[in-house]
This record gives C-alpha cells, structure tokens and sequence, in this order.
C-alpha cells in the first residue's frame, strides 16, 4: 500500500531539474489555468463546493508543486542562472494571484455559496475555507474601484520586487566580504573546527593562511571566541553593516532605500483597503486582533525583564574589567565576553558540548523522543534523489504504521545557500481528484557547521535547539490530518501562532533522559555526563533577562514601525530604531550599527509587524509544556492530546480554541517568565 501510493505522487527530480524548463513551463502552467478559471465560472450554476472551490484548490495546490522546488532551490543552491529564472518568474506569480484575488466574478461566486442552504450543512474545514477565501479577497482588495485596483496590483508587484532585492543585497553582501589572516596568532581563541574551515576556504581560493568570512557559522564563532579585539571589531563591523550605507562595503548593496520604499508602499497598501496602518492589516489574519494588544503584551514583558537585563549587563562589564581591564564595554566584546563568563560561572561552553552531539546521533535522539510522545517513526531512504550528497530523505509513519508524509534534510552551510534555518512546504496534504491523499513532503534546512574529512559533523546544544524547532515545524506540517491544502498543516495558521509548536519541541532539549538519547562523546563515546548537564542546566537561564529585550527590541521596532508610518515624515526606519533602543536596550550600540538592513524577517520574509509572534508563540509553548511538567515529559496522553488537538488540525480552528481543548483555560504568561527565570 505504501508503495502505490508512492507511485501515486512521483517527488520532485533535482538533479536533472532543466533551468531553461521552468519560465515556459510556468507561464503554460499559468494560461491554462486563466482558461480553466473561466470555464469553470461559466459552468458552475450555481457555484458549489464541488463545482468550484475543489477545482480550484486542485488548481493552486499543482501550481505549488511546480514551484516549490524551484523556490527552494533558489534558496540553497543559487546560480546566477537560476537567479535570473526566479526573477523572471516572481513577477508572473505575483500578477496570477493578483489578479485571482481581485477577481470581481470569483468573489461573487465564492460569496454566494456562504450565503446558500449549502453552506449551513458544510463541515468546519469546509466553512473556514471559504470564510478565509473572503477575507483574504477583501484584504487583496476585491472591492476596490478599478482605478484603485490597478494601483494594488502595482504596488503588490513592486513590494514583491523589493523585497527579493532586499534579500539579495544582503546575500551578496555577506558573500562579498573575506579577511585572509596570514599570521595563526591572530586568530588565538578560535575553535580548531572553525580554524580548519577558514583554512579550507583560504586553499579553495588558491591562497595561504585563513579566511573569514561572514557567513554564521564562522562569524558566530569570531565574535564568540577571537581574543584580538581588533579583529573582533573588525568583523563585527563588517557583519553590522552589511547591505548599508556603512562599513567596508558602504553603499556597495544598500538596502536604505529599498527598506523605505517597502515600508511605504506596505502603508500605502493599508490605507488603500481601508486600514489605519500596515500592522493593522497584518492583524487582520492573526491571533491577536488589536495593535493595543500586542503593545501592551510587549511593554508589559519589557516591564518584566528590564531589571534582570541591567543586573546582567553590569555583572558582563564588571567581569570585563576584572578579566582585561576593558574600560569601555563595546558590542563587539558582549559575545566575548559573554562565554568567558558563561565558562566562569558555569564551567560549560557551546564548544565543550559540540564533542557530545554528532548530528546523526541527534536526529536519531530525537526521532526517538518523537516516537515515545506520538508513536510515530522516521525511516531513511537513500534511492530518493536530492539536491546535495549532503541532503537526506526520511518517511514519516504514524502509530498504526501509515505513511504521514516525507521530509528531507539539508543541514550543513555551504556557499550559494542563505543563511538561517527554516523549514519550507514542498507539497501540502491533499486530496487529490482521483480520492488519494497526496502526501505533504518538507524542507527542512539549516547552516551547520559542515563535517570535515572524515569526522562526523557536531552540533552545539544551541544547534540542537535549533533541529528541535524546525523539526517541529515538520511534525505541524506533515503530521496534518487535513485533506485541504490551504488549511492543512501550517496553511491557514495565524502567523502568531505558528511558532507554538516549533518552539514547543525545544524544551525536550533541556531533558535529561533526551539528552542521554542523543549524545555519545567524540573519543570515549560516553553521553553527557550528569555534572556536565547540571552545569548546562543552570547556565540555561544565563543572561535570558538580555536576550529577551532583544527579542523584544526587533518586535517593537518592527511593530512600530509599520503602526506610526507617516509618508509626510520622510525616511524613518532609523529613527524608529534609535527611539526604541532608548527605551528597551540595556547594551551599547556603535553608531555605524545597520542591523535593520539584514533584518530579513520583516523586510524579505512574513513577519512584517508579526515578529512579536515568536514571543507571543512563546507563551502558548511554555504554558503547552508545563502539562508535561504536570504530568510527565513522556506522558502518552499528553502526547496524543497534543498530536491530536495541535498538530493534525492546520488552520482549521482558531488556535485560541485549540489552546483551550488542550490545556482546558487560555494560556497564561507566567510559565514562559518561570522558564525564562524572569522571576
Ligand atoms: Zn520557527
């Protein structure tokens, strides 16, 4: 059975994916479409369930699996080429779902089967289908004068233009800056993974000694670990001013403009649908429904955490003076000197653990957890083609032993790869017009550090954290049991609540019978050992009162941001900026600063005024997981209870409703202050 299926919904083909296939295949794609569209909307009399919106759903979700792999790799492995051919496509992708969702007719249709017999007797996958289908018609403007219209659509296109543009500054920018260090003394401090790295790439360009460069995973370590101040700051420099106006590629991928004119034009497009400002839109499709409530939610934890950030922040500076004499504490010795002081106060450092994590022992780790919470099972598949030799394909079966979906894995950071980590949809549930379910498949990507020769690569138990967050991105994506793609796993989720179960699953990293699970040391093979995870354990909490208000200072700058937006007032992003560090941060910030210009989130991803949403998911995951406090972190029913009312249900309920059916109240702030040691 599972293989007939399999045979059913053929995966994507990488390897042999033909670049100059894609444009004519999408604009066939897109003109059959507008024809069929039109007969349907000539058929369908009187529009149905049946009729039209199945149709079109099979439609979208064959558009989606033409593109997705496309996307994806424009995402990992970019090619001028490829580039070229994404640009080129954007636009026609725009314009279709544009015109789709500004199509008068269509609305109409859709419009007259909420208001037929039909509909009262519809199942609730079926009534938030088409509840969410008008919404989003009146917030792309369907009721708008055509000359307003045609306005939308421009802008639309634009924004989409800029915002890939933002992105690709910022790619450009990180690749374009190197450091080739001749002299090893100078670069005392770093670990012998990441010297090795710098070497590899020095070679690679046919040149002696070591290269940095600013991709994370060698910048996290230089900030953390180089002794050389000035080359510190040096770094630090190029890192902060990346795609500005500054720095030593000042203006060379300047995103100052672009940042204006995306955060004008997200104002313009408000306004033209009726709304005060752009975070009122964003809130439109979110779970918290007023400005004045995600305001008040973000003073209130900046009220909470304030003071414990200043203690923290003064214990760092009177640490740095003890340690060097460091009279003026500047931000490119906070992450310094922070792990020297993590290291002093808990004898524990990012570096030491990496010995404990081989990345396959922790996949392994941790498809076990999900198993004993879920009864589900991960099986490896090595006759799937990918992308990467780096890249690995696993099926995903549930408890009564049927295939759920697929997922592949993409972990190390390479060059031609952006940066971060994410998972992304490749196909989406749904059933298909022959009754089978086509089964949903995700990306799950992150920028390790790769493994070198022949050692297996590592992880740091922040690494851990981070595959336990975007695998739980997975399990709500693939363990969906909706048959609608657009409500089917995170589909339909509000943007504020789609973080709850990714950052759910990170509190099995900080479990001890978890981490027994996933470690084994490089030499003696040993899991971690008690005194070692005690230690992990306290420094857990270490400077959270910071962290925090950083979190806090990127939610209010974003949120304000597009809340205040006045045209009249000129260029504004920096200035929101200042006036909220002035009120948040507790650490210095140099004037050349510019990290509004790599904020890709806001300004190239979907959290424009809705990064509030991972401290807001936040508080929905501490206080989901304080059940399996109450009840056992193993607690099969808890498990089921979640798996059953949280994962399978996509965007078919409010999740507020959710939260209740499976915490029985609304969720409360004071397990995530409790975890975050905020009291
Ligand atoms: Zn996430």
């Amino acid at each position: 059975m599972k293989n007939t299926v399999l045979n059913q919904a053929p995966l994507p083909v990488f390897s042999t994916l033909t670049l100059a296939q894609i444009e004519p295949t999408l604009k066939e794609m897109l003109a059959q479409h507008r024809a069929e569209l039109g007969t349907l909307l000539q058929n369908a009399v009187p529009p149905t369930w049946e009729n039209l919106i199945l149709p079109l759903e099979q439609s979208s979700n064959q558009l989606n699996k033409m593109w997705s792999p496309v996307s994806h790799l424009h995402a990992v492995m970019e090619s001028e080429e490829l580039r070229a051919i994404y640009n080129a496509c954007l636009p026609l992708l725009t314009e279709y779902h544009t015109e789709m969702m500004q199509n008068e007719t269509l609305y109409q249709a859709v419009k007259s089967i909420a208001e037929s017999a039909e509909f009262k007797s519809f199942t609730p996958t079926q009534c938030k289908a088409i509840e969410n289908e008008l919404r989003d018609f009146r917030l792309a403007g369907v009721s708008l004068s055509s000359d307003a219209k045609t306005r939308f659509a421009e802008l639309q296109k634009k924004l989409s233009k800029l915002c890939t543009q933002f992105s690709e500054n910022l790619l450009d920018a990180t690749q374009g800056w190197t450091l080739l260090v001749t002299d090893v003394n100078r670069l005392k401090g770093l670990p012998q993974s990441t010297l090795d790295i710098a070497q590899e790439a020095a070679e690679q360009h046919g040149k002696k000694g070591w290269e940095l460069t600013l991709d994370y995973p060698c910048y996290s370590m230089a900030i953390k670990y180089l002794e050389n101040r000035e080359l510190r700051r040096q770094m630090y420099e190029a890192y902060v001013t990346r795609a500005s106006e500054q720095g030593p590629q000042a203006k060379r991928w300047d995103n100052s403009q672009i940042m204006e004119d995306i955060v004008k034009i997200r104002c313009e497009l408000a306004k033209l649908l009726g709304f005060a400002s752009f975070a009122e839109y964003s809130l439109a499709t979110k779970m918290a429904k007023t400005p004045e409530r995600v305001l008040t939610f973000l003073h209130d934890l900046v009220a909470k955490s304030k003071m414990f950030a200043e203690k923290e922040m003064q214990e760092l500076t009177q640490f740095a003076e003890s340690q060097d004499g460091i009279e003026q504490l500047e931000a490119w010795d906070l992450g310094y000197y922070t792990e020297k002081l993590r290291i002093a106060k808990y004898a524990v450092s990012q570096e030491e653990l990496r010995a404990y994590f081989p990345a396959n022992k922790v996949l392994a780790g941790m498809f076990t957890v999900m198993g004993r919470l879920f009864g589900i099972k991960m099986v490896e598949r090595t006759d799937v083609d990918t992308w990467h030799p780096q890249v690995q394909f696993f099926e995903i079966y549930d408890g009564d032993n049927q295939l759920r979906g697929y997922f592949y894995t993409d972990l190390y950071a390479r060059k031609h790869k952006r940066d971060g980590a994410w998972m992304d949809e490749c196909r989406v549930r749904q059933m298909l017009p022959d009754g089978t379910v086509q089964y949903p498949v995700a990306f799950l990507t992150c920028n390790f550090t790769r493994p070198i020769g022949d050692k297996p690569a590592r992880l740091t138990h922040d690494e851990v954290q981070t595959v336990f967050h975007e695998f739980g991105h997975c399990l709500h994506h693939l363990l969906t049991q909706v048959n609608f793609s657009s409500l089917s796993g995170i589909n339909g989720v509000p943007w504020d609540a789609v973080e709850f179960p990714s950052q759910f699953f990170e509190f099995w990293c900080w479990d001890k019978e978890t981490l027994a699970l996933m470690t084994a040391h490089e030499t003696t093979g040993e899991s971690l050992p008690d005194a070692l995870y005690d230690k992990l354990l306290a420094a857990k909490n270490f400077q959270s009162g910071m962290h925090m208000l950083r979190q806090l200072e990127f939610a209010l700058f974003d949120f304000r941001l597009h809340l205040e937006f006045d045209p009249a007032k000129g260029p504004q992003v920096q200035h929101m900026l200042d006036e909220v560090r002035a009120e948040v941060a507790v650490v210095p910030t140099p004037k050349f600063n510019r990290f509004q210009h790599s904020f890709s989130h806001i300004f190239s991803g979907g959290y424009a005024a809705g990064y509030y949403s991972y401290k807001w998911a936040e508080v929905l995951s501490s206080d989901a997981f304080s059940r399996f406090e109450e009840k056992g972190i193993f607690d099969r029913e808890s498990g089921r209870a979640y798996l059953h009312n949280i994962l399978e249900q996509g965007g078919v309920y409010d999740p507020m409703d959710l939260f209740i059916a499976f915490r029985g109240r609304e969720p409360k702030i004071d397990a995530l202050l409790r975890h975050s040691g905020l009291v």
